[in-house]
């Protein structure tokens, strides 16, 4: 156990290992080191290279033996601090910070595929993420193949002894598609192959997707741990099921691609990382009044949150990820002009990408997110030119309200 696993409950009198909540543990995890002044906050060690005492010490920190920082490429001790509260968050073997969430997909799916291989997921897919394993990993010879995730038979019968890895998106984004993650893992695990899951949407404080059988995990801590929509950053979180995926990361692609998070945004992100369950909640919380609030407006054809007691995914996310269901609430009204007039009509709620910034945010997201896509694929992808998506902050609720309201008349 490294030392700054060892975080005190103070409910324990002597030696015992009662667990600390989620919130807590986010917020005292020690440093690896003490800091020379002491500094109760993370020192951003915005320094490239570190020095050694030896040259038999240079060789220990370079061979990855004694686990000392060298050069920033590959390791920091401000984002090995963010590393290291991840991965007690959530119990994985070890956690990578990357300089986006793109950077940590692709380089998650660089470590497991090769010419040859293919990979399953769906055609509800983050587009960026869709247009990298349909483009730019195709050119590499990784073919992708598209299945209905939600349902495993199907899944399953595409899975062959190439088969890098199954990928999937926890809600889909804007669809709202929810797989059943752990009839999913049985039948990826039965095939032999490996489960991958972009958790981006519900946060790892709140669910274990490893307890349901995901294998590698990816985030894009630009949403909701950068927290006010600070930085870009993105983690791979590698639960130690997939035989050398830890060296492949750390030992290789670190070194050759070069997308470590800098010291800069891994301080930005501890912090959005201390406050992540408290935000979280008012988000969450927000998100779900909203969402019933709005079914009452007639404007609005359709409201679709998974939140809601009569969406079709309500109980399997209420079974895997807890009572709350994000901060992702996406409204269907009658037309793209009626949506277009609906943003243009907003005074609170900002014109914007991004997910759980705290504030709230619109957006179209066919004409704008998914723009390089043709209608037919975009028909495809069930991306509907009527839907408006709506990042719910942490204003008060019934200014949120009232602002849509106000635009909807
Ligand atoms: C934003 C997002 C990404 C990409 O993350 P970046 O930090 O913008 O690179 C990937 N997946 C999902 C679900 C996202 O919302």
């Amino acid at each position: 156990m490294k030392k700054s696993e060892n975080i005190a409950n103070p409910d324990c009198k002597g030696s015992c290992s009662k667990p600390l909540g989620e919130a807590t543990k986010a917020i005292h995890v020690p440093y690896a080191r003490r800091d020379a002044y002491d500094a109760l906050s993370m020192p951003v060690y915005n320094a490239v290279a570190f020095e050694f005492d030896n040259a038999a010490a240079m060789t220990e920190a370079f061979s990855g033996r004694s686990g000392a920082p060298d050069y920033s490429r590959t390791g920091n001790p401000t984002v090995t601090n963010l590393e290291d509260r991840v991965r007690i968050l959530t119990g994985a073997k070890d956690v990578t910070a990357f300089n986006s969430g793109m950077a940590a997909i692709s380089n998650a799916l660089l470590a497991l595929t090769a010419h040859g291989k293919n990979v399953v997921t769906s055609k509800h897919l983050f587009g960026n993420t869709y247009s990298l394993l349909t483009e730019s990993l195709a050119r590499f010879g990784v073919e992708t193949r598209l299945a209905d995730l939600t349902d495993a038979e199907a899944t399953s019968a595409l899975i062959d002894e190439n088969t890098a890895c199954v990928y999937f998106e926890i809600i889909t984004n804007p669809q709202m598609e929810v797989a059943d993650i752990q009839q999913l893992a049985n039948a990826v695990h039965q095939k032999g192959s490996i489960l991958m899951a972009d958790t981006t949407t519900i946060p790892f404080t709140q669910f274990s997707s490893h307890n349901m059988g995901v294998d590698i995990e990816v985030v894009s801590s630009t949403k909701y741990i950068s927290g006010g929509a600070t930085s870009l950053g993105g983690l791979v979180i590698d639960y130690g099921t997939v035989e050398g995926f830890e060296q492949k990361i750390r030992g290789e692609q670190l070194f050759n691609f070069g997308a470590y998070m800098t010291p800069q945004v891994a301080y930005l992100q501890t912090i959005g990382l201390e406050t992540l369950d408290a935000r979280y909640r008012v988000q969450s919380s927000n998100a779900l009044e909203l969402a019933t609030r709005l079914q009452e407006l007639s404007q609005i054809k359709h409201v679709n949150y998974v939140g809601l007691s009569d969406n079709p995914y309500h109980k399997l996310a209420q079974h895997q990820f807890g009572k709350t269901a994000g901060a992702m609430v996406c409204i269907d009204l009658d037309s793209e002009k009626s949506c277009f007039q609906f943003i243009d009509s907003l005074k609170l709620i900002h014109r914007a990408t991004n997910l759980f910034d705290n504030r709230t945010l619109a957006i179209h997201p066919y004409s704008t997110i998914f723009v390089a896509f043709s209608a037919e694929e975009k028909a495809k992808m069930d991306v509907l030119n009527t839907t408006v998506r709506l990042s719910v902050g942490l204003e008060d609720i019934d200014d949120i309200y009232n602002d849509i309201k106000q635009a909807l008349t």
